[in-house]
């Protein structure tokens, strides 16, 4: 095998820029090297990387297959992105059932890490709507059918097995049918988290959509401070309101770009501080109500082209951890605290609940409880210090931290956030293998 080399190929937190090896997806069966799939390097750390082996980049020739009005039913190849998805069944009213923060995100990489969105409270993960996939394994010669009921614990270990079992081929999803994608918005400019707790039960159970910003830098009385964010798809009129005021925007894609890696990390605590109390006093205060086009609302950053690249050369690490909801004041408030202690400024701060529903994957992140994320500019030892301070109150909560977003928890706490990482390592297939992998559950076989 000639593998091409490409230094292109990272993944989101910019955390290390090497020239990496690819192959295609038919070199994988033949050949002796470790492979993985990548998507779209959407995730923040390294399972999507893999420096030991090659990478099977699947957005090549990745197309559309058929799409049926009647039952939302989508059939795709696994590299085409959700951005796609929605251009070709927006004028069917179709959306997807899930979606995350970003719409540059393949069909495979969200089936691959089981992800979620602002509705997990109400619909729960992506892997839900995934009706069946093909799935190519280095130990058989023919792609496998995978579906609840054919070669269904391979089906489940696939969603949220982080590429592990097999390369995603093609897929059939089930898309829902919306009034309208733009959204009628409720906000909740809430001083502390006390109001945060208070409120987003009753607000989460009247709406589809719900997430709040929280300002980390605010101290004092108004620490804990942010808007919650809930939403429902907009009615068939006011849909059509909105569209005739947005015509002529329509046509453009991201209309802000950052073409290139700053030398300098932009998102400082200067920066931030100014950022933060902007944003917050641009709600009113207590409730409010507005019309969102769907772009911001689902997709706010997706308007700024290559946004990492504003952290500079060093990149950014992404904290996503889980915790039950009877600590969940505390947890929050004590991860607040922490970052505060190490003086490190988060850019996007969000805190959202995850519901009861079950996932149809053996392995997957959400679980019922809160969860918290934190952006910090890479600052070497002293942001590294803090993550682990981060993880040990996530542990002692009970909760989990997010793979996904992760370039260097230790095995440790990879282990207790997934007891049951092992079924997954049973599951993989042995020519695939990605460096997060490598670092943590193999160093523990
Ligand atoms: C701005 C932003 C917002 C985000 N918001 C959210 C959010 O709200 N919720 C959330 O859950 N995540 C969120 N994410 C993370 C992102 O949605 C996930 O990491 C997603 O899985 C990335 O998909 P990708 O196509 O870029 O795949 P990659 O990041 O390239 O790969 C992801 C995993 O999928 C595997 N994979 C990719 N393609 C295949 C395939 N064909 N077959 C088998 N395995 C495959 C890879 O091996 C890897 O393990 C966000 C990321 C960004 C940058």
């Amino acid at each position: 095998m000639e593998p091409t080399h490409d230094n292109n190929f990272t993944s989101w937190g910019n955390i290390s820029r090497v020239q990496r090896d690819l192959a295609s997806v038919d070199q994988f069966p033949t050949s002796q090297s470790s492979f993985l799939p990548f998507g779209n390097g959407r995730s923040y750390g390294d399972t999507c990387l893999n420096d030991s082996g090659v990478l099977l980049p699947m957005q090549n020739d990745a197309h559309i297959h058929q799409f049926d009005a009647k039952t939302g039913l989508l059939f795709a190849d696994a590299g085409v992105l959700l951005r796609d998805v929605l251009k070709f069944t927006r004028p069917f009213g179709y959306f997807l059932e899930v979606t995350p923060g970003t719409s540059f995100v393949t069909l495979g990489g969200a089936i691959a890490n089981d992800v979620h969105g602002k509705n997990h409270h109400a619909r729960g993960t992506f892997g839900r709507s995934v009706l069946s996939f093909d799935l190519l394994r280095s130990d058989r010669s023919a792609l496998m059918h995978c579906s609840p009921e054919e070669n269904s614990e391979i089906f489940a270990a696939t969603i949220g097995g982080m590429g592990l079992t097999g390369v995603i081929t093609r897929v059939c999803l089930r898309l829902m049918e919306v009034s309208s994608f733009d959204v009628n918005q409720k906000t909740l400019r809430f001083n502390n988290l006390d109001e945060y707790f208070e409120n987003v039960e009753v607000i989460d159970d009247a709406h589809e959509y719900s997430v709040a910003w929280i300002d980390q830098l605010a101290r004092g009385t108004s620490f804990g401070r942010g808007v919650l964010m809930a939403g429902n798809h907009a009615s068939v009129e006011e849909g059509h309101a909105m569209a005739g005021e947005r015509q002529a925007d329509e046509s453009k894609d991201a209309k802000l770009s950052v073409p290139f890696t700053s030398p300098i990390n932009l998102i400082n605590r200067w920066s931030l501080a100014a950022f933060n109390f902007a944003y917050y006093h641009s709600f009113s205060k207590g409730l409010s109500e507005s019309m969102e086009p769907w772009q911001s609302y689902f997709y706010p950053l997706d308007a700024i082209k290559g946004w990492n690249r504003l952290y500079g050369p060093k990149g950014l690490y992404q904290h996503q951890s889980v915790y039950p909801k009877a600590a969940a004041r505390e947890t929050t408030i004590e991860l607040l605290e922490c970052a505060k202690r190490f003086n490190h400024g988060s850019f996007l701060t969000v805190l959202k609940s995850f519901g009861a529903q079950t996932t149809p994957a053996l392995f997957s992140f959400p679980r019922e409880g809160f969860t918290l994320t934190l952006d910090f500019a890479n600052q070497g030892v002293k942001t590294l210090q803090l993550l682990d301070a981060l993880d040990e109150i996530v542990l002692k909560a009970g909760g989990a931290v997010n793979p996904y977003k992760d370039h260097r928890m230790s095995a440790e706490t990879f282990a207790q956030s997934f007891p049951n990482w092992r079924e997954l390592e049973a599951h993989r297939d042995q020519k695939i293998c990605s460096d997060f992998w490598r670092r943590t559950a193999l160093t523990l076989k």
